[in-house]
C-alpha cells in the first residue's frame, strides 16, 4: 500500500480514480467495452461502496462499469463529495435527481433563467407529474425565501447562470434551502470545480454537463452528480438502475482523459476571456460586456470570493445587434457561430430575449423584467477557447469593423442609388 498524502487539485485531476492496471502495468486507463461481467455464484449485481475499486463488483453495464466509475471517482475528488454518479449527458443527470428527490405533490423552487433543457423539463415533465414548482431569482435571497414553502423538497439553481451570467450566492442560498428543509443543488457547469466547490459552500448536490468544460475537448456527452454517500447510494440505485441513462464506457474515458488538463485549461480560458472582455468593454461600438472577472459585474464581488477566476463565457451586446449577427459568417475565421461551450474552440451565440421566453423560459412578467434588465432584447455568448487571446479579439475586431463600415457603405450605396434616380 502507497503511502496516502493530501494533495492539491492539479495533481487530483490526473491521479484520482485512475490506478495502473493490476494484470497488465498499463498506466493509460484501459477501455473496459464489456456489457456483463462475471459473477459468483450467489452475487450478482453491481455494488459499490465509496471510491474503493476494491470493495467494487461489476454485473451489468447499465449499472455501472469500470470506466464509469473511474470517472466517478475523480469528479468525487475534484469537488470535494464523498461520492459521484455519472450520467449518458448532463440533462440526463439532471432529469435523474429530480426523479430521485421530488414526488408528487413535493415542491421545488428552480432558477428563473436555467439551461433550456433544464427549464423545459421542469416545465413540462415534471410539473405534468405533479411536482410544484416555484420560480425565482437566485441572485436575490429575498426572492428565494418568498418561494420557499412548508413542501419544499429542492431549490435548484446554476451558478453562473447560462445564458447571462448571472451569479448565485451558493453559501446564502444553501442557508435558506436548509432553514426550510430543502436541499439544494448547484449546477456548476459553467464554473466546474476548478473554479467554485458548490459543496464547500454548502451545496448537497452539484450537478455538471461534463460535455463542457470538464471532458473539454467537445467529443463526447456526458453529466455527473456528485455529494454524500447515502445520497449517492439511492441516486444510483433507483435512478441509475431504472432509467438507463448510462454513459458510454468510451465516452467516460475520453471525459476522463479530458480532466487532466481541466486545471490549466480553466486559467487558460480565464486569461483569455478576460483579455476579450476587456477589448469588448473598450470597443465603441459594445453598449455593454457582462464577464465576472471585471468590476462591470453587478456581482464582482460575489464573484471575487465564490470563484477562482471568471470562467470562460462573455456576454456582450450592441446597440443594434442584429448588424453584428449579419456579418459574422463572411467575417470571423475563428469563432463558429454554435450551441454548447466549453471546449478547445471559441464559438458565438445570439441569445434572443422573445425568442427564449417563448420557446424556454416563459418567465412571469416580474420575472421577465428582471431578465430583461440583464438581457436587453438580445446579446451574443461568447465561448472562449484555447487559441491566442489577440487573434479572438482581432476575429471580433474584424466584424466590428464591419459592422462600423456598414452604415457608411449603405450610405454610400443609397447616395449612388440617389444620384442614380436624379439622373433624367
Ligand atoms: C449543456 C448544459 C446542460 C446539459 O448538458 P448536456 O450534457 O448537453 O445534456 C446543463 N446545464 C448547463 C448549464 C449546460 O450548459
Amino acid at each position: 500500500m502507497t503511502a496516502q498524502r493530501p494533495q492539491k487539485f492539479a495533481t487530483r485531476a490526473v491521479h484520482a480514480g485512475i490506478a495502473p492496471n493490476p494484470l497488465t502495468g498499463a498506466i493509460a486507463p484501459d477501455i473496459s467495452v464489456a456489457a456483463n461481467y462475471a459473477c459468483r455464484f450467489g452475487d450478482i449485481g453491481f455494488s459499490a461502496e465509496g471510491t474503493d475499486e476494491s470493495k467494487v463488483t461489476y454485473a451489468y453495464a447499465r449499472e455501472g462499469h469500470p470506466n464509469g466509475r473511474q470517472l466517478e471517482a475523480k469528479l468525487a475528488a475534484l469537488e470535494g463529495g464523498e461520492d459521484a454518479v455519472v450520467f449518458a449527458s448532463g440533462i440526463g443527470a439532471i432529469s435523474g435527481l429530480m426523479l430521485h428527490l421530488l414526488d408528487p405533490g413535493d415542491h421545488a423552487v428552480i432558477s428563473d433563467i436555467s439551461y433550456a433543457g433544464a427549464a423545459e423539463f421542469v416545465r413540462g415533465i415534471l410539473r405534468r407529474k405533479g411536482v410544484k414548482v416555484t420560480l425565482a431569482d437566485m441572485s436575490d435571497a429575498s426572492d428565494v425565501e418568498r418561494a420557499i414553502t412548508p413542501r419544499t423538497r429542492l431549490v435548484y439553481a446554476e451558478t453562473p447562470c447560462n445564458p447571462v451570467l448571472k451569479l448565485v450566492d451558493i453559501a446564502a442560498v444553501a442557508r435558506i434551502a436548509h432553514a426550510a428543509g430543502a436541499r439544494l443543488a448547484i449546477d456548476s457547469t459553467f464554473a466546474s470545480p476548478a473554479v467554485t466547490r458548490p459543496l464547500a459552500l454548502g451545496a448537497d448536490f452539484v450537478v455538471h454537463s461534463l460535455t463542457k468544460f470538464i471532458g473539454g475537448h467537445a467529443d463526447a456527452l456526458g453529466g455527473a452528480v456528485i455529494g454524500a454517500q447515502a445520497d449517492m447510494r439511492a441516486l444510483r440505485n433507483e435512478i441509475g438502475t431504472h432509467l438507463g441513462a448510462t454513459i458510454s464506457p468510451f465516452n467516460a474515458w475520453l471525459i476522463l482523459r479530458g480532466i487532466e488538463t481541466l486545471p490549466i485549461r480553466m486559467e487558460a480560458y480565464a486569461r483569455s476571456a478576460k483579455t476579450v472582455a476587456g477589448f469588448l468593454e473598450r470597443h465603441p461600438l459594445v453598449s455593454w460586456v457582462r464577464y465576472p472577472d471585471l468590476p462591470s459585474h453587478p456581482q464582482f464581488l460575489l464573484a471575487q470570493r465564490q470563484m477562482a477566476n471568471g470562467s470562460g463565457m462573455i456576454c456582450f451586446a450592441l446597440e443594434d445587434n442584429s448588424a453584428l449577427g449579419a456579418v459574422l459568417e463572411k467575417e470571423l475565421s475563428i469563432f463558429k457561430y454554435a450551441a454548447s461551450l466549453g471546449n478547445s474552440r471559441s464559438l458565438i451565440l445570439y441569445c434572443d430575449t422573445a425568442d427564449l421566453q417563448r420557446t424556454t423560459f416563459q418567465l412571469p412578467d416580474r420575472l421577465l423584467q428582471r431578465y430583461r434588465k440583464l438581457a436587453g432584447d438580445g446579446f451574443f455568448r461568447l465561448s472562449v477557447g484555447l487559441e491566442d487571446a489577440d487573434d479572438l479579439s482581432a476575429d471580433l475586431a474584424a466584424a466590428l469593423d464591419a459592422v462600423q463600415s456598414r452604415p457608411a457603405r449603405r450610405a454610400a450605396k443609397e447616395g449612388r442609388r440617389t444620384r442614380k434616380e436624379k439622373r433624367p
